[in-house]
């Protein structure tokens, strides 16, 4: 092999992709049901978008951005996270101008440079959902109670919601003020990174995962304890509207969030069962961002909900995947009769929306049913010369090894006969057993 997958990257191989698939459809499905619709952006975009929309401060952009010059000479970032890149999709499309809020959500994947291991990867995929242009404390628990949904109709279980407010620049002046002055008494102790943030953002300091620094940040000044009377209201509001909705949650003034430009309310739903690597789903509401990138004021809120955290999580829990597809119909064909009857058939199983494949080697009839085995294919019809001449065959239920006679030239009825009659065998009208292949009169030629 020339080489190998980059460090921290992963594959998702045939036979595990129904997972994603089960856990992207229900992602979508319950964005919808809440009004959120799909909204795709660029994988990369200007450096400077999420310089500025993510900030500066940020351990994302201080440490754990890809970027490089394109031949061009652009300074371009494959995206660290969803937000800035709808954000900016939000107001260069107009979408600003009409009716708000704007609702939109996304699956993503997004690049950060970080120590790979179990539920930290280079890249990670994210579901998103995006709220532009709202100020209410409705949204905040719309968005909650939305991530929440997903939770529950995936049946993950014991996973903790945490929820704080980090008031606006107003309320959070004074604070950074008393933060300062906390951190400073202990500045030699702090990480490098941190001395770092002590004058520019203080707030990152609650957020550092080094053991020293979140034993200092333990008896912190508590941002709760400086909120200006609209920010405690806003919070107040969002917790009464979580309990109306049956939300259970916690107050933790410890959540601040990594990105900057956040406001007001901050949440993460985190796991126990999954070690470090715990927040599952992490957002907030961020009133300052559209006007950072050069918008209006818009009071917008959103979260990210890390993919393969959330599958890892499923899998410890032992939660319930549908079972991976399997074809409904193996087609064993031997001779060049016998294959040409095999394509014809097969498509138009197809175009009733049945999968049905057929050996492409052109095998002997003992290694086609091994291969049809491996498959997993549900029936199984054997096709030689004999069988196109006589114009019949039987078709074979894998499950219960049964075997019933079918003819080739109205092959998808008497498929549908004997599938559902097998299904649906009690169903009897006018004390007769129902003839499904001839009511839905399928796969009839002329
Ligand atoms: P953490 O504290 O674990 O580093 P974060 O605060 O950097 O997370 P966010 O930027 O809020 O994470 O991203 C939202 C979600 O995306 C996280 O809650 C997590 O589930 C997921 N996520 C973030 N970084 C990674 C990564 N490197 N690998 C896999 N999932 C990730
Ligand atoms: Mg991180």
């Amino acid at each position: 092999m020339i080489t190998k997958a980059i460090k921290g990257t992963k594959d998702v191989l045939p036979k595990d992709v129904h997972k994603n698939q089960y856990i992207e459809a229900t992602v979508l499905e319950t964005a919808q049901k809440f009004g959120y619709k799909e909204i795709r952006t660029p994988v990369f975009e200007n450096t400077e978008l999420f310089q500025r929309g993510v900030g500066d401060t940020t351990d994302i952009v201080q440490k754990e951005m890809y970027s490089f010059d394109d031949k061009g000479g652009r300074n371009i970032t494959l995206r660290p996270e969803g937000t800035a890149g709808a954000a900016r999709a939000f107001l260069e499309n107009g979408l600003s101008n009409e009716a708000l809020p704007q609702k939109v959500c996304y699956l993503a994947s997004c690049y950060r440079y970080e120590k790979p291991q179990a539920g930290r990867l280079r890249e990670f995929h994210q579901f998103g959902v995006e709220c532009f242009g709202t100020a209410s404390p409705l949204a905040d628990a719309e968005i909650i109670a939305l991530a929440k949904s997903v939770f529950d109709e995936l049946g993950v279980k014991d996973l903790s919601l945490e929820i704080n407010s980090i008031g606006c620049p107003k309320c959070r002046a004074e604070y950074h003020k008393a933060l300062k002055e906390y951190f400073r008494a202990r500045q030699d102790e702090l990480c490098d990174t941190c001395r770092d943030r002590l004058e520019r953002n203080p707030m990152r300091i609650l957020d550092c995962k080094s053991p020293i620094c979140a034993e200092i940040a333990k008896s912190a000044p508590s941002v709760l304890d400086y909120l200006c009377d609209e920010c405690r209201e806003h919070f107040e509001t969002v917790q009464k509207y979580l309990k109306a909705e049956n939300i259970e949650f916690t107050v933790n003034p410890k959540i601040v969030r990594g990105l900057d430009y956040y406001t007001k309310t901050v949440f993460e739903f985190i796991s126990n069962s999954i070690g470090a690597q715990a927040a599952v789903a992490a957002g907030g509401r961020y009133d300052g961002l559209i006007e950072e990138l050069g918008g209006k004021p818009t009071p917008s809120l959103g979260f990210g909900m890390g993919l393969e955290r959330l599958l890892l999580l499923m899998e410890t829990q032992g939660c319930e995947f549908p079972k991976s597809e399997t074809p409904d119909l193996f087609i064993a064909a031997l001779g060049e009769k016998a294959v040409l009857k095999a394509v014809e058939t097969a498509q138009d199983m197809r175009a009733e929306g049945f999968s049905c494949v057929y050996d492409l080697n052109k095998r002997s009839l003992r290694a086609q049913m091994k291969y049809a085995d491996k498959l997993g294919a549900k029936f199984i019809a054997v096709i030689g010369d004999n069988e196109v001449d006589e114009g019949i065959t039987k078709l074979k239920n894998m499950e219960t090894g049964e075997e019933t006679e079918i003819a080739l030239d109205t092959f998808v009825s008497g498929y549908y006969n004997i599938t559902l009659s097998e299904q649906l065998a009690d169903i009897e009208i006018n004390g007769e057993a129902f003839d499904f292949g001839s009511f839905f009169n399928v796969g009839d030629k002329e």
